[in-house]
């Protein structure tokens, strides 16, 4: 047992995400009242998203499949896995979305197939990235090498991305 820091009720470990001292349903609660600020606030833009997303995918399969309405569903479902996710122009240019590795992305879970409804989420830029570049069987074992040394793998990544090999 266990108490949640939200709701102070004492609670079944199995209520809780490993390592949460909050509640899986006072966190989910958290995350949709998060995003429901965001989006009152401007923060969180949909529609110009939206519209860029639905041309695109009728430009690369040629012809029109996905509605504003069901994209919008598969962002929500995005932002509550990765709440840090944005939905403006946050690039210099106000060009391009992709820049940024926290912009929302339209991913085809299987790239070979098209834009079609069972086939596309919406994730951050940083993962599709690294799912165009780095297949899940080597990706997963990656990331749990990252988690089991993170100290080294961050003194690594420090050395190699600032090229301080003194750090
Ligand atoms: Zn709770």
């Amino acid at each position: 047992m266990k108490i949640c820091k939200t709701c102070k009720l004492e609670l079944e470990i199995s209520r809780f995400a490993e390592n949460r001292k909050v509640c899986k349903k006072c966190r989910n609660k958290a995350k949709s009242d998060g995003i429901k600020r965001r989006i009152a606030s401007g923060e969180i833009d949909f529609d110009v998203r939206l519209n860029y997303w639905m041309n695109r995918a009728i430009l690369k399969d040629g012809r029109r499949h996905l509605t504003k309405a069901f994209l919008k569903e598969r962002a929500l479902e995005g932002l509550k896995k990765f709440p840090y996710m944005k939905f403006v122009h946050i690039n210099e240019n106000k060009k391009n979305y992709s820049s940024h590795p926290f912009s929302a992305s339209l991913d085809r879970i299987n790239p070979n197939l098209g834009y079609q409804e069972d086939n596309i989420q919406v994730i951050p830029s940083w993962l599709n990235s690294a799912k165009l570049n780095c297949p899940i069987e080597i990706l997963i074992p990656l990331l749990r090498d990252f988690v089991e040394n993170y100290e080294n793998f961050k003194k690594y990544l420090e050395e190699i991305i600032t090229g301080d090999l003194s750090v």
